[in-house]
């Protein structure tokens, strides 16, 4: 198991190549090695999968794993996350297996959202909620910044599903199925009817993945929000299209700052709320999703 390399020793060359080194000679194929730790690799051509263009890199052979320590080992990468983790968000529970505690990040999730000011006031004075929000966005820093390792890791391991065996989630006591937990375009209608179906008490983050379409100030709420391109449609036995979108609020103005743009591909860990609007005599049915970001280390540009 390993993250994909973007660049690679080259034998014949007896130096560091890039991949387009090897589109433009493919003589390079041969006697590739580990930048790390030396093992033998292999080059991978651009291609598509899951309406992704998954870009040319280096990879490593059957059978050959990465040293632990080298920095391309997942394991290895997961374990690091581990140890800088804040209050064992990301907790060992062996030496392969991990333990992400979502309770931890619910909680102070909950506590930034419940002391947002609804409206906000130019000259207030600090107040005991205030400072109480200001101690809980501390913790809810920390704590994201391990989601966006994870989120960033899963995104350039080799297959997406290596982290799903070494890092096991729980939330209230209750273990949670990445499944359930991580969301790309083509489940969006999973994610819709999993938040439908959940019990208040049992409501956790999950997180979302897919694609700016646009970004509109609000101006009635006073806030930009994201709307990503509508995730795979269903067609219903009655000729019904099923459509889901999913809508982000940004509820602090330091995510404006990110340089978010139309057509990035971003992926946001938050508590989500789901609903259902009809198209007008359309034959057509939203299933929205909607997201509230309170913190800039809620969202991963991938
Ligand atoms: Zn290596």
């Amino acid at each position: 198991m390993a993250v994909a390399m973007e660049k690679a020793f080259s034998k014949t060359l007896g130096k560091i190549i890039v991949p387009t080194d090897v589109s433009r000679d493919d003589s390079l194929r041969k006697g590739l090695l580990c930048t790390d730790c030396n093992i033998d690799i292999t080059f991978r051509i651009e291609h598509e999968r899951n309406m992704r263009i998954i870009p040319a890199g280096f990879i490593r052979k059957k059978g050959i794993e990465h040293k632990a320590s080298c920095r391309y080992n997942t394991l290895g990468q997961v374990t690091i996350i581990a140890k800088d983790s804040d209050d064992n968000v990301l907790e060992s529970i062996n030496d392969s297996k991990f333990n992400l505690r979502l309770t931890l990040l619910h909680k102070s999730l909950n506590q930034v959202a419940n002391n947002s000011p609804k409206h906000e006031m130019k000259h207030s004075i600090p107040t005991i909620n205030q400072e109480r929000n200001y101690q809980s966005k501390g913790n809810l820093s920390s704590y994201l910044a391990t989601m966006k390792k994870i989120i960033e890791l899963r995104n350039i391991v080799e297959d997406k599903k290596e982290l799903h065996p070494m890092v096991e989630i729980s939330c209230h006591n209750r273990k949670v199925k990445w499944e359930y937990f991580y969301y790309e375009p083509e489940r969006y209608l999973n994610a819709h009817k999993y938040l439908e179906k959940l019990k208040w008490e049992e409501r956790h983050p999950i997180c979302i993945e897919g694609v700016i379409h646009e970004l509109p100030y609000i101006e009635k709420l006073g806030k930009h929000i994201i709307n990503l391109q509508w995730g795979k449609t269903k067609i219903n036995s009655e000729n019904i299209k099923y459509i889901p979108t999913v809508s982000v609020f940004l509820n602090d103005k330091e995510l404006m700052k990110l340089g978010l743009q139309k057509g990035q591909r971003i992926a946001l860990c938050a508590l989500c709320t789901q609903g259902i609007s009809k198209g007008k005599g359309t034959g057509r049915e939203f299933f929205n999703i909607k997201a509230e970001l309170y913190h800039k280390n809620q969202i991963v540009i991938l």
